[in-house]
C-alpha cells in the first residue's frame, strides 16, 4: 500500500447525496474523503459536454417543498440557476396532449364513448371514496394498480397509467408497490384536477396542441436549471467543499472494504491505497456493489440482494441540424410503437446547452442489463429511435447528423411488491456493523429526486453531528417534490 490516511469520514460515491453529506460534515470541521469511480462528479444528475453540446441524463429539473434546502441550494449554484415553468405534453392517440393531463383535452382526443365511459367509472369510484366508510375500508392499498383505481377508477387506468407504467417497468402495474405512486404523486390535487376541468369546459376549451405551439399551457410547476445543466449542483457542492478540509477522488477503484476497521482499499492514478474512516464510512453506491466489496459474506443476504431490483437505462441522444423541436421541457411517449419513453430537449431548458442552428433530444428506453433491448447494438438502437421519432412527428430522419448512446446500470431502484422487506435486511445488515450507513437514492435504494437525496445527505449529517446513529431506512421526505 502506497499511504494510509485517516479522515473523520470516507463517502464512497460523488453524487449529489455524498456530496451533500460531505458538505455539512465538512463545514462542522470534520475531515472528508469522497471516492467515486467515474471522471467526473455528480452521478446520475451530471452534465456530459459533446461537439459542442451539452447533456444530461434525461430531465433534471431542481424543485424542492423543503423551502430551506431549495434556497441553500440555490445560494451555493448562484445566478445561472434559473427558474422554469414547466411545460410537458404526452403523446397518445397520435397526437400531443397536455400533461400532467387535463380532462377535457384527453376527453377530445378519447372520443365521445370512451369519455363517457370514463367519466362515469371516474365520478362513481369519487362518490364512493367521499361517503362510503366500507369501501375506503376494504381498499387494501398494495400496487401501483391498485393506487390508480382507487384515485381515477377503471376507464382512465387502462388509458393513462397501464400502457405508460407497463412500458418503463416492462411489466404490470399489478407488479409495482404502491409506495411508488406515493413519493411520484405526492400532492396530486384531486380536487383542483376536478375544478379546472369544469373550468375549461365551460369555456369550451378542448384543444390539443402541435409542436410547433408556443402558448403552451403550463402545468404550474416550478422548477430551477443551471445554465449549463444539472452539473451546476454537485459542482457548486463542489466548490463549497474546497474550503474545508476534503478530498474528492475520481476514477477509484475501490478494492475491499473491512467494515470492522472502517478501512478501505482503492486505487487511485494507478497506486494503492488504504483510508480509513474515524467516525463513519456513508455508503451511496449500489446496495449489491457495495456487498461485493466487503469483506463479511452471508448467504440469505445475499439471496435477499439478487431480488431486490434496480433498472437500467440506455439514453439515445439525437443531434439535429435544426435550431429547435419544441418548447417543451418533456415529451412522454407511452405508446409501445414508439421505441423510447420520453424525448428531453436541452435548449428549451438553457440555450447554453446547444450551439446556434443545431440542437439535441435525449431519448430514454428503460431496460434490465443483458435483457434484449440491452443487448441492442447502438446502431439498432439509434435506427429504431430514429424511425419512432419521425412517426411522432418529432423531427424527419435527414436532420439527424449525429448521435451517441449511454447505458446506465441501476439507474433505478424497482419497488416491487415486497422490495420493503428485503431492502430492509440488507440495510439492516450493512448498517449493523459498525458505523456503516446508507443513503441516497442508490444508495438506500429510494426512487427519488435529487432534491431529495441531498435532505437525505444533510438529515444523516445532522443526525450523525449530533451523535443520533438511527439509519435512514424510516425517514421520509419531509415534502415530496412532486
Ligand atoms: C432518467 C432520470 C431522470 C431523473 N430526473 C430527475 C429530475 O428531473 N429532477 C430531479 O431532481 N431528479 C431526477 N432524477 C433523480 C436524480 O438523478 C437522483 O435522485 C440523484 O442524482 C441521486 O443522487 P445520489 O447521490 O443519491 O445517487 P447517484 O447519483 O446514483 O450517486 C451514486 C454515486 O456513486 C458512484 N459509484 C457507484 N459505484 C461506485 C463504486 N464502486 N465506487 C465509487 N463510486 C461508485 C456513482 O458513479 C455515483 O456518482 C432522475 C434520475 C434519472 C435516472
Amino acid at each position: 500500500m502506497n499511504g494510509q490516511m485517516k479522515y473523520d469520514y470516507i463517502i464512497l460515491g460523488a453524487g449529489v447525496a455524498g456530496l451533500a453529506f460531505a458538505y455539512k460534515v465538512a463545514k462542522e470541521g470534520n475531515s472528508v474523503l469522497i471516492l467515486e469511480k467515474e471522471k467526473t462528479i455528480g452521478g446520475l444528475s451530471r452534465t456530459f459536454e459533446y461537439k459542442g453540446f451539452r447533456f444530461d441524463f434525461c430531465a433534471h429539473r431542481f424543485h424542492s417543498g423543503n423551502k430551506d434546502l431549495l434556497e441553500e441550494v440555490k445560494s451555493l449554484v448562484g445566478s445561472s440557476f434559473k427558474k422554469h415553468i414547466k411545460k410537458s405534453r404526452i403523446y397518445m392517440f397520435n397526437r400531443y396532449l397536455k400533461y400532467p393531463f387535463e380532462l377535457p383535452n384527453l376527453f377530445r382526443a378519447m372520443g365521445p364513448i370512451s369519455s363517457i365511459h370514463a367519466s362515469i367509472s371516474f365520478g362513481y369510484n369519487s362518490i364512493l371514496r367521499k361517503f362510503n366508510k366500507d369501501y375506503l375500508a376494504s381498499k387494501e392499498m398494495v400496487s401501483y394498480k391498485d393506487w390508480f383505481l382507487y384515485y381515477f377508477g377503471h376507464k382512465l387506468y387502462t388509458i393513462m397509467c397501464y400502457p405508460y407504467a407497463s412500458k418503463i417497468w416492462n411489466c404490470d402495474p399489478s407488479e409495482i408497490s404502491a409506495d411508488w405512486a406515493d413519493q411520484r404523486f405526492q400532492g396530486l390535487k384531486i380536487k383542483e384536477m376536478i375544478k379546472k376541468t369544469f373550468k375549461k369546459i365551460i369555456k369550451l376549451d378542448f384543444s390539443s396542441y402541435s409542436l410547433e405551439d408556443e402558448s403552451l399551457a403550463p402545468d404550474g410547476g416550478e422548477f430551477y436549471y443551471g445554465e449549463l445543466g444539472a452539473q451546476e449542483i454537485p459542482n457548486a457542492f463542489e466548490r463549497a467543499l474546497k474550503k474545508y478540509n476534503s478530498e474528492i477522488l475520481t476514477e477509484t477503484k475501490i478494492t475491499k472494504i473491512y467494515e470492522k476497521q472502517l478501512r478501505i482499499d482503492y486505487s487511485y492514478n494507478n497506486k494503492n491505497y488504504s483510508a480509513e474512516a474515524k467516525k463513519a464510512v456513508i455508503t451511496t453506491i449500489p446496495l449489491h456493489v457495495y456487498y461485493e466489496l466487503i469483506d463479511k459474506k452471508d448467504k440469505n443476504t445475499e439471496k435477499v440482494l439478487k431480488e431486490l431490483k434496480y433498472m437500467d437505462i440506455i439514453f439515445i441522444y439525437l443531434f439535429l441540424n435544426k435550431e429547435k423541436i419544441s418548447n417543451d421541457h418533456w415529451l412522454y411517449f407511452p405508446d409501445r410503437d414508439i421505441a423510447f419513453n420520453r424525448a428531453v430537449e436541452f435548449k428549451t431548458w438553457s440555450k447554453k446547452m446547444a450551439p446556434e442552428g443545431k440542437t439535441a433530444t435525449c431519448l430514454d428506453i428503460t431496460c434490465f442489463e443483458n435483457d434484449d433491448t440491452w443487448n441492442k447494438t447502438d446502431e439498432q438502437l439509434v435506427k429504431e429511435c430514429i424511425d419512432s421519432a419521425e412517426k411522432a412527428k418529432l423531427l424527419k430522419k435527414e436532420e439527424v447528423f449525429d448521435s451517441k448512446v449511454i447505458r446506465v446500470r441501476d439507474a433505478y431502484p424497482f419497488y416491487d411488491l415486497d422490495y420493503e422487506k428485503k431492502l430492509k435486511k440488507i440495510v439492516n445488515f450493512i448498517e449493523n456493523s459498525n458505523n456503516i450507513f446508507c443513503l441516497g437514492r442508490t444508495g438506500i435504494f429510494r426512487y427519488n429526486n435529487s432534491d431529495n437525496s441531498i435532505e437525505m445527505g444533510f438529515e444523516l449529517a445532522k443526525r450523525l453531528l449530533n451523535k443520533d446513529n438511527r439509519s435512514l431506512l424510516d425517514y421520509t421526505i419531509k415534502k415530496v417534490s412532486y
